[in-house]
């Protein structure tokens, strides 16, 4: 089917919900996808950061099928083998603790609003500390928990219990302390937002803090975690080498996004000392966990780990930012900052370039529809920031393709 026909579709039947570009997919290949007019694109963008092993992996169609062929589902009221093996890897990769499984990011970040509710109840302390323009997801209380105005417009009356203060600012979060406080909930690296990662020192900061205060340190780890960064968590990257950095731990950890590669699975970690407060009967979902999706997620790691991709993210990320380093500073006309760790990458736009200000439609939007007719997938954040958030196995080729485009664009806004 051509685009058009595809567009049409979408016209009739779908849901309006999204702004979605005038593209239609057909097929993916590593970092490689083909539209509908068969036209080839790169894909540094991975849906926004899901297809963690590229597209169309051999071993992980492997997986899925061979497991779908034993079995697809049974409820959570029994047990799989799959779902315990996943939990127990997840937990070696972040400390002892237990994980709840669940489909989507926002689904998850749903468990930690409920676990800090439950933790501060018999307290009658509710209320959570989040920051001006995280996103947690678009649920009525994921809306609450975001700090931007945009997703919440025209939805009131909001979810209760969500205070947002300025992002890296400690006493921020000490000021808006009151007696219903209960917990802090930040992204390592707000996504959305337009990649800004938070400091060591915030980091170090807020666990004191919450420790005095007796409140739960809560991470959204959706989007920068699971390698994105070169570490399994991007506090372990960030906190690399800061006295007692290795020391710090959140006490629950939501993830999604890459953790099934394009299939819908996602989860919290929640630390041992308060992996009771959800017990039977307190929270649940008909397909979470289910035996398909912990296979899958079971396959990513065993390949993340045995293909060494963590240190390819991070040399390879690392190399990455350089070139787009050195590109900011031969173009200041056009590119304002360039952020990131891994393979979470922020290119904020200068402003007001010229070649944008005929049209209303913000520059990180416009940008992207150039890449996209260069052969080139990113993906926008906000109105000036266009992301980089490519396969963890993205191959070298490809990102010296990428960064071809890229600077191929970014030279001809500049003349
Ligand atoms: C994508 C995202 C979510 C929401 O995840 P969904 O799977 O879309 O519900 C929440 N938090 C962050 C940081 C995200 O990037």
């Amino acid at each position: 089917m051509q685009h058009s026909e595809i567009k049409q579709l979408f016209d009739d039947y779908v849901a309006p919900t999204y702004g979605r570009f005038d593209l239609s997919f057909e097929r993916g290949e590593g970092s490689q996808l083909w539209s509908a007019e068969g036209r080839r694109y790169l894909d540094l963008g991975t849906g926004i950061a899901v297809a963690s092993l590229g597209h169309g992996h051999p071993e992980l169609a492997d997986a899925i099928a061979e497991q779908a062929r034993r079995m697809i589902h049974v409820s959570n009221l029994y047990h799989t083998e799959l779902q315990g093996r996943l939990a127990k890897a997840l937990v070696e990769l972040i400390a002892p603790g237990k994980v709840f499984f669940c489909n989507s990011g926002a689904e998850a970040n749903d468990g930690l609003y409920k676990l800090a509710r439950r933790f501060g109840h018999e307290e009658g302390r509710f209320e959570i500390i989040t920051a001006k323009n995280s996103f947690h997801g678009r649920t009525l209380a994921g809306i609450a928990a975001t700090g931007q105005e945009k997703v919440k417009a025209g939805f009131g009356p909001a979810v209760p219990g969500f205070v947002h203060v300025p992002f890296n600012d400690l006493e921020a979060i000490r000021n808006s302390i009151s007696p219903a406080t209960v917990a802090v909930l930040i992204e390592g690296i707000q996504g959305e937002g337009g990649i800004t990662a938070a400091t060591p020192e915030y980091l170090l900061g807020l666990r004191k803090l919450c420790d005095e205060k007796n409140l739960l340190l809560m991470f959204d780890a959706i989007q920068c975690g699971y390698f994105r960064t070169g570490r399994f968590m991007s506090y372990q990257r960030i906190l690399e080498g800061v006295p007692r950095g290795e020391t710090f731990l959140p006490d629950a950890i939501s993830m999604a996004k890459s953790m099934g590669g394009g299939f819908p699975i996602g989860g919290f970690w929640v630390a041992e000392k308060y992996a009771r407060l959800l017990g039977p009967g307190s929270h649940g979902t008909t397909f979470g966990g289910t035996a398909l999706a912990c296979a899958t997620a079971l396959k990513i790691l065993e390949i993340i780990h045995r293909d060494g991709l963590a240190d390819h993210v991070r040399s390879t990320g690392d190399w990455i930012l350089g070139e787009l380093k050195k590109l900011q500073t031969e173009y200041p006309s056009v590119i304002f900052a360039v952020r990131g760790k891994g393979f979470m990458i922020g290119i904020e736009l200068a402003e007001n370039i010229p070649a944008f200000s005929g049209s209303e439609s913000p520059a990180s939007i416009q940008m992207c529809n150039r890449l996209h007719n260069a052969g080139l997938l990113t993906i926008p954040a906000g109105t000036r920031v266009f992301r980089l958030l490519p396969a963890l196995n993205l191959k070298q080729e490809n990102a010296v393709e990428g960064l071809q485009i890229i600077t191929n664009t970014v030279r001809e806004l500049a003349d």
